[in-house]
């Protein structure tokens, strides 16, 4: 048994690295656990790769408007190779940086799994280790929905391991992963078709955004099927995949990807010797991530909060800074998290949608602000796709409690509003900023 560490940490993802360097530079004796590649989902099957795929749809976005200034550059094909490569460089580069990181902070990894074997000790690599502190950071995985069939289908997981770009892909799914996946492949060249168990996507958000994507998405030529629930995939003779829901049905595809839904990473931790019963899989944990057992912590994608990279980033430091950096009450404010989607175009959010704004403060307390109109990118040519802004206010003095951008430039534009709405702004202090002129973000300051 290995009882020189004050925390144990386990999982090497966004969360338990911030958690495990924060702790260690607070003087803790600290070791983290991680079987597979540093970086965890983010880094490796996530938000980074998933990035790098998404500006180079952006590129292809921007040559369509190559003309209409009067460029006339021309795509020569599209080595889908070439980008892998120069992507998965880019993921092991930060896997060695993630690395190094944990070294200069003196945290030791152990390149194994761990399990609980009691409420203060887990099991790695064959050794026992013993803390005061334990923290479950083991994140989430995607859900292979038990079908017929599904051995031919993949999960977001496997679309970054295509050796070849799917021309006539299937993807099923309706919230931001299937959405960004398919915007990325059509733009890329693909001929996309979505399928949707209800009749809209992205249902998280305030229904104005999903709409609007949704609208443009469809217009630019992604075939979005709604109502329909896959019951089945098939594969045809020549090879080709398709799918059953209900008594409708379609084929022809050379790649089928569920992104359904995610689920923790717990099944393995044997919780139960600590004293955990995870609820759906996931850790249940109080405002400052205290699970039921006594110094044992819980967060990010194991844990039901909302699954983002700086959520679970912000939890582990403030834990750490909690338990070794003498802040007794540190600890994440759910309330007010940004988020971004990187579909086309993109979507920046930050707080209530109107829906759950009304429920709320009720109906006749919530005023909303909101306009659609043409970015000056698009002035020049005959496409002229629509941005919709959208302010979510409540009560008398119409404090900002939703702030929802789809259009370019939405992704950069979020952060700065997300910081104005932490800090209470209300639509006067709004109105009260100068327009920077001429962007879009200036129709927020400007809504009537
Ligand atoms: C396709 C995709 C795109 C995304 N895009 C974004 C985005 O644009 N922005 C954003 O903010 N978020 C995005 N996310 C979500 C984000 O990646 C996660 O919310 C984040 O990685 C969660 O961090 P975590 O530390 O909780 O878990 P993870 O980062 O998943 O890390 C958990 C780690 O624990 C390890 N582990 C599991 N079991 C054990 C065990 N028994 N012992 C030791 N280690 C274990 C795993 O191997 C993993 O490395 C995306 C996710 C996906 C799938």
């Amino acid at each position: 048994m290995t009882d020189n560490c004050d925390f144990l940490v386990i999982g090497g993802g966004s969360g338990g690295i911030a958690a495990a360097r924060r702790a260690a530079e607070h003087g803790a004796r600290v070791a983290l656990f991680e079987p597979a590649r540093l970086g965890g989902t983010c880094v490796n099957v996530g938000c980074v790769p998933k990035k790098v795929m998404w500006n180079a749809a952006q590129l292809c976005h921007a040559l369509e408007l190559s003309d209409d200034y009067g460029l006339r550059a021309r795509r020569e094909g599209f080595d889908w190779a070439t980008l892998k490569a120069g992507r998965d460089a880019y993921v092991g580069r930060l896997n060695k940086i993630y690395a190094e990181n944990l070294k200069k902070s003196g945290v030791e990894c152990v390149h194994a799994a761990a399990r609980f074997c009691a409420k203060d000790a887990v099991e790695a690599g064959g050794k026992q280790y013993r803390a005061k502190h334990i923290l479950i950071a083991t994140g989430g995985r995607p859900t292979m929905p038990d079908l017929p069939g599904n051995e031919f289908a993949i999960t977001s997981d496997g679309f970054f391991e295509l050796p070849a770009q799917p021309m006539r892909p299937l993807l099923i799914g309706a919230g931001y992963i299937a959405t960004e996946l398919a915007g990325l492949l059509h733009a890329l060249g693909s001929r996309v078709t979505m399928l949707l168990r209800k009749d809209r996507l992205l249902r998280a958000f305030d229904a104005a955004l999903g709409d609007e994507v949704m609208a443009q998405m469809r217009e630019s030529g992604v075939d979005i099927r709604t109502g329909e629930q896959c019951e089945e995939i098939t594969r045809a003779e020549d090879g080709t995949l398709g799918y059953r829901a209900g008594e409708k049905s379609g084929g022809g595809f050379d790649c089928v990807l569920f992104a359904i839904s995610r689920h923790a990473n717990t099944a393995e931790l044997a919780l139960e010797k600590a004293g955990i019963a995870p609820e759906r899989g996931f850790v249940p944990v109080d405002e400052f991530q205290n699970t039921a057992a006594e110094g044992v912590y819980a967060l990010g994608d194991a844990t039901p909060a909302v699954p983002l990279t700086p959520v679970a980033i912000a939890a582990g430091r403030r834990l750490a800074d909690r338990l070794f950096g003498g802040k007794s009450g540190a600890r994440l404010n759910y309330e007010n998290i940004p988020t971004v989607v990187f579909s086309h175009p993109p979507i920046g959010s930050v707080g209530m949608s109107e829906e759950s704004a009304a429920e709320a403060h009720g109906t006749e307390n919530i005023r909303v602000y909101q306009s659609r109109f043409v970015n000056m990118r698009y002035a020049l040519g005959a496409h002229k796709p629509k941005t919709l802004v959208k302010l979510v206010t409540a009560g008398a003095d119409e404090k900002v409690v939703g702030c929802h951008v789809a259009g370019d430039g939405a992704d950069e534009m979020m952060q700065g509003f997300a910081v104005a709405i932490k800090m209470g702004a209300r639509k006067a202090d709004l109105d009260d900023t100068v327009a920077i002129h001429p962007t879009a973000a200036e129709e927020l300051v400007t809504l009537r």
